[in-house]
Order: structure tokens, then C-alpha cells, then sequence
């Protein structure tokens, strides 16, 4: 094991789509413990798949971990003493280490042709059997490949499984995960082209890169075995490995695009802080003392261990991140709040945050997504708002009757000397008194006439920072409208 050396670790993300939720989870994790650690925290883009791999995709990557906080110490935008860290980048590398395999004996190459290795899965699936190679190329005499090779017929490089023994994966959370090595197949390093396969780039990198710990997700758990007899093939000692517990959509699957957004850009767009997202992230696979749910990244780090990590399958649970979003808004000061919000006013319009200030006694409480802003903020931006007689008319009265309330609300908010929100309320409740209307139903066609919705911030106080001028006209507009239907 490598706890002697200073800790190394790294997210390896593959470019191939929107930046995964998932990548900043494993990210997190990676993160916390290196900063814990004095260690360092390596970016690598996995991108050896070249039909689906994008240099938007990996830009998006950067972006998305940049906007999360999740900062790298060395990767492929920031470099560092084992540049590249682009696995498109590293083709020698891979090449050179798959030659050493064959020069030993541990890997060989492969001539089979696609049908064959068709043929052969046909075979095994009627015969009930283990799919997988099975290893015809490994009986070729030397004479055989150099006469292949000479005559430049097309072959990838495989590993020599160990047909005896077994691998046994030490998992830092799950324990010893013991497999029989005739189980594993002679998996492919090298392709045809000359690209290496996820399992050769990745375990030749980690090593080169000294990665002390990989912590990844568990579905990489079932790679293991044979990412351990790479190492062993090389002579090199593994590092420690720990699997993280999959995100889950609600019926237990893995966390999945269908059912769940899973782009970082979404989350971003919608208005999730940062820190709230990697608090929930981190309850997701980590608990601090006392399992209390609300903690900091700062707090995080400080108590990170590995051996707290949970083996339960988490659900990604909208309501928690929705309830824990809304606490990091209240809990921001206002001005920074005010700052937060420049991308999220209403129809794009610019962001007055003199004017933002103002509103947000009203609304910071209320907000769970700083997008909720533009649509609870609205009436304060608009020119007008535009309610139906439906929505004016309070149940149980007639359009009439929600006219007479409307009119005594404006006599009453006409004569009112100070345009502030206690002289207004007791003034239009006054008027509700004497014109015979109950005040719950004035006050709710005023709010819908004012702010155009039945669910606003406190109204009065509302009324007092849209000013005199708008709310004598909203409500004017919508006693017109009640009484020309
Ligand atoms: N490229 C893999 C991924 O996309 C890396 C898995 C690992 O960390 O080994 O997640």
C-alpha cells in the first residue's frame, strides 16, 4: 500500500456529454481528502474514446468543477510535472508500457478478427458458457506473430490472465473483494489503432502520475481485479482503492439522465449555490460528526476521513437539496445574495441591486432556487400585470362585488398621507369595515391586482416599495377590467 507517500489523487472524468452530477460527487470526495491530507488534486481527461469524446465537453468539465470550487492543482488547462494530463495526449506512453508487457510475456497480441470473436460469443452464449476470449491467440508460437506482424495483420494487445489463483480486491470502505482469476478475461490493452482501452491508460497514468488513492465510483468496482493484475503485470505496487456509493434515482437505479438531471450546467442554471450542492453531495456518501446535515466545505475537509465514507446506496432526494438550498440563501448576507442574483432577474433585464436590496427583506426567505427570483419578483420589475376577472374575482363574489372592493382599496390607499405598509393595511382594512366586504377578500383582489398572482410576499409591504404611482394604476387597470369584463 502507498499511505507512506504524500497523498496524490485525482478525478478522471471522460468528455463525452454534459458535465455528470456524478463527476463533481467523486470530485468532492477526491477533493476533501486531499486538502485533508496536504496531498495534491489532479484533473485527468480520460478521452481515449475518440468517436464520443469533445473538446466542448471537456471545456464544460472545467467550467462546471470551477463553478462547484472544486480547484485542481495539476491537469490539462493549469499543467504540472506529468504533462499532459489529456489521455488523447498520451498515446507513447500507453504504447511503450504495452510493448514492456509483451517483451515479458504478460500480454500478447491478438489477431482474431471481429467475426471470429462473433462467432465465438454465439458459441458460448448456446453453450450456457462464461463469455469472454479464450485466449487462442496466447497459443501462437513466436514464429506465428512475427510471421502475423511481418504480413501487418491488424491485432489489438491483451493480458495474460492468470488462468490459476485468485485477485483480491482490498476496498478501503467494503473491505476484501476476492476474485477467481479464471473468471477474468484477457482483456484488451491496446486496440487495433493503436488507442489504448480505459483499463491500460488509466492504471498506466495512476501509476506514472503516483496516485497514492483512487476513489471513484463503485460501478468501476467490477474493473478492479483486472486494474490489479495490470499492476501486478508490471511490477508495481496498486494503490489503495475506495468505491464510492452510486447516486440513485428514487427507484434505487444509478442516477440517470432520464429520470433525474444529472448536468452540473443545470444545476447551475436553476440556481443552486455551489456550497449547497456539495453539502448535499457530501451527505450523499459522508456523514460528520453527530450525522449532523449541514456543514461547510471548510468543515469537510477539516473532518475528512476515507473510513467514513458509506457503503449505502444514497437517493438523490430534490427535496433535501431544494430544503438545503433554501437555507444557504437565507443564510447569505444581502449583498451577496444581491451580487448572486445578477444572473437570474427577471425577463434578463438589467440588475439594479440598489433596487434587488430592497426587495430581498421580502423575498430572501422565500427563495429555494435563485431562479425563483424572476418569476416572485416579477410585479416589482414590470410595467403592469396583467390577472384575469377569474383571478381578480375572490371565491364566492361576483366580478361586481370585486370591483366595489378594488374601489374602496383605492379611495382608501388614495387618501393614505404615508405611502408605507401598517398606515395602507389599516386603512384598507378600515375601508373592507365600512363598504361591508370581508378584508380577507379585499386584501386578495388587491394582492392579485397589484403583484397579478394569489401568492406574493406580504402585500402591503410589497405596495410600499412598488410606490404610490404603480399601485394606484395596477389597481385602476383592474377595476377597469372587472367592470368591462
Ligand atoms: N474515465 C472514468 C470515468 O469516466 C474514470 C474512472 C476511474 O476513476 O477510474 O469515470
Amino acid at each position: 500500500m502507498s499511505n507512506d507517500r504524500p497523498v496524490r489523487v485525482r478525478v478522471a472524468p471522460s468528455p463525452t456529454g454534459d458535465p455528470h452530477v456524478g463527476t463533481a460527487y467523486i470530485a468532492l470526495f477526491n477533493y476533501a481528502f486531499a486538502r485533508h491530507s496536504g496531498g495534491r488534486f489532479l484533473l485527468r481527461i480520460e478521452d481515449t474514446d475518440r468517436e464520443r469524446s469533445t473538446k466542448e465537453s471537456e471545456r464544460a468539465i472545467f467550467e462546471a468543477l470551477r463553478w462547484v470550487g472544486l480547484t485542481w492543482d495539476e491537469g490539462p488547462d493549469v499543467g504540472g510535472p506529468f504533462a499532459p494530463y489529456r489521455q488523447s495526449e498520451r498515446g507513447d506512453i500507453y504504447r511503450r508500457h504495452a510493448a514492456d508487457l509483451v517483451a515479458s510475456g504478460a500480454a500478447y497480441p491478438c489477431f482474431c478478427t471481429a467475426e471470429r470473436l462473433a462467432a465465438l460469443r454465439e458459441e458460448q452464449k448456446a453453450k450456457k458458457l462464461n463469455l469472454g476470449y479464450d485466449g487462442a491467440c496466447r497459443l501462437l508460437s513466436p514464429e506465428a506473430v512475427r510471421a502475423a506482424l511481418d504480413a501487418g495483420k491488424p491485432h489489438v494487445i491483451r493480458l495474460a490472465v492468470p488462468r490459476e489463483g485468485q485477485t483480491v480486491v482490498h476496498d478501503l470502505v467494503r473491505g476484501d473483494v476476492v476474485i477467481q482469476n479464471a473468471t477474468v478475461d484477457d482483456q484488451v490493452l491496446l486496440k487495433s489503432d493503436g488507442f489504448p482501452t480505459y483499463h491500460l491508460a488509466n492504471v498506466v497514468d495512476d501509476h506514472v502520475m503516483g496516485i497514492t488513492h483512487v476513489i471513484r465510483a463503485e460501478e468501476w468496482i467490477t474493473s478492479t481485479p483486472k486494474h490489479l493484475l495490470l499492476y501486478k503485470a508490471f511490477g508495481w505496487a496498486p494503490p489503495v482503492f475506495c468505491h464510492m456509493p452510486l447516486l440513485r434515482n428514487r427507484d434505487k437505479s444509478k442516477i440517470s439522465k432520464r429520470k433525474n438531471p444529472t448536468s452540473l450546467l443545470w444545476y447551475r442554471e436553476q440556481g443552486y449555490l455551489p456550497e449547497a450542492l456539495l453539502n448535499f453531495l457530501a451527505l450523499m456518501g459522508w456523514s460528520v460528526a453527530e450525522n449532523r446535515e449541514v456543514f461547510s466545505l471548510e468543515d469537510m475537509i477539516r473532518e475528512f476521513t476515507l473510513e467514513r465514507v458509506a457503503t449505502s446506496e444514497p437517493i438523490f432526494d430534490f427535496q433535501k437539496l431544494d430544503w438545503l438550498n433554501g437555507l444557504y440563501i437565507r443564510a447569505l448576507p444581502p449583498a451577496e445574495l444581491a451580487r448572486r442574483l445578477r444572473e437570474f432577474m427577471p425577463q434578463g433585464r438589467a440588475c439594479d441591486e440598489a433596487f434587488v436590496l430592497k426587495t430581498l427583506p421580502l423575498l430572501q426567505e422565500r427563495l429555494k432556487k435563485l431562479s425563483d427570483y424572476a418569476t416572485m419578483a416579477e410585479f416589482f420589475y414590470a410595467e403592469a400585470v396583467h390577472p384575469t376577472v377569474a383571478e381578480l374575482t375572490p371565491k364566492k363574489a361576483s366580478p361586481v362585488q370585486a370591483a366595489d372592493m378594488l374601489s374602496a382599496a383605492r379611495e382608501a390607499l388614495s387618501a393614505c398621507e404615508d405611502w408605507n405598509a401598517a398606515t395602507m393595511e389599516a386603512r384598507c382594512r378600515a375601508a373592507a369595515a365600512s363598504s361591508g366586504f370581508k378584508d380577507r377578500d379585499l386584501f386578495m383582489a388587491l394582492r392579485v391586482a397589484v403583484t397579478g398572482a394569489p401568492v406574493s410576499p406580504p402585500l402591503f409591504e410589497s405596495m410600499a416599495l412598488l410606490g404610490r404611482d404603480r399601485c394606484l394604476a395596477r389597481v385602476a387597470a383592474a377595476i377597469e377590467r372587472l367592470r368591462t369584463g
